[in-house]
């Protein structure tokens, strides 16, 4: 929604040396600045900042990028909000699109709902702090629970007096609307039109997104009263869908990329007990089991979660079936048991951060293996109850997408549950196949789609078969590279870099493999016979972050051609080896494709002679002849290319 104008100002205002400093000290090395990297720790400075390409990277982790990647990564901030966050430090004024009045509306009425939480959380704030019947009830409630000034502040809470109305009363004198109030949920109405306040006479927590706007608030009762809940929640309204939100994200996201682990508690107090103990990484699912959207959100983060569970087995048991989900969105899961008779709350206050961490360590386990011994101990020697449990466990390792970890698991279960691998493979295969088929059944009316065919193959282990990266993954960026950089240089007389190459690429009928390399390559094509065409420029800023990352890589040092320029040691330049240099990388790719072609035409061929299919053998010959000699006729046209153009 900001016009590729704006983008431009806003990118040549945010020199990448004045952006990184603001969070790291960076010294002067050569043409470039050195530091420390602000993403991972570490001792001796790798983070590497080059004003002249406009570009920063750390050579430990790997992170770094252009002005806007960078805080996007340092700020966790989605890429326009980033844009914006640099807009708003140098002063740009920037146009968004006009927006429908459709759009208009809807946003109004989003951010007045935003305002009235506001509003609500510095009232609440402020009867915690300054109201006699805030600190006597509320404060104390706070201090006695142990928590700090400056935590309580942090977090921003607060105290609803036990009055009708408190509340709503100074909103409305505030001048906020008796609307926006109901939609909030704070205020409430009777029947006869009279209003009262969702919340009285309780501690006040906040909710806040993301971004740290207060989108709705959890209330808690102080003392135990049959009565009344023990907590009370904002609803669901246009800014709050609690099945989107974690609390504590706002103050955890910085420190779950930096530790790449997030911990996962129950309640609020929770996280505010650990946060004070100085372990900042923790989130909450405020008491109900996790969502998808939940799930999601800890992913854009990190990949590694730590269930804390304090020692109530049933407890654990009924929020098992939540983390399944975690596992099939990919991630990493332990699970952390504390001693008996603790909560994370109760034992953040009696421990610091680094007796927390040693603890950690020492005691959490691998989730799979956490679940197989919990049911295990459970099941006993009752057989039906270990079959309903091997079940179980094969349901949860079917769900991880990643081959290779499944695999581990394979093998530790079946150690675990005394059962061979084979057993565990086949049962996993069997529940495949049933799923495929409950599908099939749901899609019979439907086409068969092209991805399907993925679907369809044999779940036994083959790492290889969901490995992302190409086989000809070198090759391919070889050639954008070289694209990137000399693209619309002239070689061979009257053709260009990209003419040359789109040619060659389409004679034989080679397409990336790589799927950001295809669109990469497809962009460039699309772009680069246009007048002023900046192959860097469009590339480094391009609003897909795959996309602008592999520019990024390009320029960084750590990616020069340097192997393919070894082998060619006569010429000083890669400008002067130009036409060589193109000929060669455009036709290495097509090489290898042929050299795989003909390792797996041999694999085809040992099959068919094991079963004397002496047809098929004398075909396979042929085929690899046939390769073979277009591959001996290239090195000769190589030979003579080289010759020629020297
Ligand atoms: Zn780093």
């Amino acid at each position: 929604m900001i016009d590729q104008t704006t983008i431009d100002r806003i990118l040549d205002a945010a020199r990448i040396q004045d952006v990184v400093s603001e969070y790291v000290t960076l010294r002067k090395r050569g043409v470039n600045l050195l530091g420390l990297c602000p993403f991972h720790n570490e001792k001796t400075p790798s983070f590497i900042v080059s004003p002249a390409k406009g570009i920063c990277k750390c050579f430990g982790c790997g992170k770094g990028g252009n002005a806007v990647h960078f805080i996007m990564e340092v700020e966790q901030l989605q890429y326009y909000d980033a844009l914006k966050f640099l807009a708003k430090k140098y002063n740009i004024e920037f146009e968004e699109r006009e927006l429908t009045d459709e759009e208009k509306a809807a946003r109004n009425a989003r951010e007045s709902l935003l305002l009235v939480n506001e509003f609500a959380q510095k009232y609440f704030s402020d009867v915690l702090l300054n109201h006699a019947d805030g600190k006597a009830l509320g404060l104390s409630y706070f201090q006695e629970r142990g928590f700090r000034e400056d935590i309580i502040r942090k977090f921003q809470l607060g105290f609803s007096l036990d009055e009708r109305d408190a509340f709503t009363r100074s909103a409305l004198k505030a001048g906020y609307n008796k609307e926006f109030l109901l939609q909030t949920g704070l205020t409430l109405e009777y029947d006869n039109g009279a209003m009262y306040d969702r919340f009285r006479a309780r501690v006040m927590f906040p909710v806040h997104t993301l971004s740290g706007k207060v989108i709705a608030f959890g209330g808690r009762v102080m003392k135990k009263d049959e009565k009344s809940a023990k907590y009370v929640n904002s609803p669901e309204s246009e800014i709050y869908h609690k099945s989107n939100e974690l609390y504590g994200i706002y103050f955890a996201k910085q420190a779950i990329v930096k530790q790449e682990r997030c911990f996962l508690v129950e309640g609020y107090t929770d996280v505010i007990s650990m946060h004070q103990s100085g372990i900042e990484n923790v989130v909450s699912s405020s008491g109900t089991s996790l969502t998808v959207g939940q799930i999601r959100l800890i992913h854009r983060f990190t990949e590694n979660v730590t269930v804390i569970y304090d020692g109530d087995a049933a407890g654990i048991k009924a929020s098992i079936r939540g983390i399944d989900m975690l596992l099939e969105d990919g991630l990493n899961i332990k699970v952390l048991l504390l001693p008996d008779g603790e909560d994370p709350d109760s034992f953040a206050r009696k421990t610091n951060a680094s007796d927390f961490i040693e603890y950690v360590e020492k005691n959490s386990t691998d989730f799979m293996r956490f679940k197989t011994r919990l049911l295990l101990n459970d099941a006993g020697n009752d057989p039906i109850k270990r079959a309903g449990l091997v079940q179980d466990i094969v349901h949860s390792i079917s769900v991880i997408p990643n081959a290779a970890v499944r695999i581990e698991y394979v093998k530790e279960c079946a150690t675990l549950l005394n059962v061979d691998e084979a057993m565990l493979y086949h049962e996993i295969n069997k529940l495949k196949r049933k799923e495929r088929d409950d599908k099939a059944k749901l899609n019979q009316n439907r086409e068969k789609l092209p991805n399907d065919q993925e679907q369809d193959q044999n779940y036994y282990p083959e790492i290889s078969s969901s490995e992302p990266v190409s086989r000809f993954d070198k090759e391919e960026k070889n050639i954008l590279q070289h694209l990137f950089r000399f693209g619309n240089m002239m070689v061979y007389e009257n053709e260009t870099v990209a003419q040359y190459t789109a040619t060659e690429l389409e004679k034989y009928k080679i397409d990336f493999e790589n799927a950001v390399y295809r669109n990469f390559y497809k962009e460039y094509l699309l772009h680069c016979e246009e007048e002023n065409f900046d192959a860097k420029r469009y590339f480094l800023y391009h609003t897909d972050k795959n996309i602008s990352q592999i520019a990024v890589e390009f320029l960084s040092e750590k990616y020069t051609l340097s192997k393919v320029h070894e082998r060619i040691k006569k010429l000083p330049t890669d400008e002067d080896r130009l036409p060589e240099l193109t000929f060669r990388l455009v036709h290495e790719l097509l090489n290898n494709k042929k050299l795989t072609q003909i390792r797996s035409l041999l694999l085809e061929m040992k099959k068919s002679a094991e079963i004397n299919d002496d047809a098929r053998v004398m075909e396979i010959t042929n085929e690899i002849s046939i390769l073979n000699n277009g591959i001996k006729e290239l090195a000769k046209r190589l030979g003579e290319r080289v010759i020629i153009k020297i």
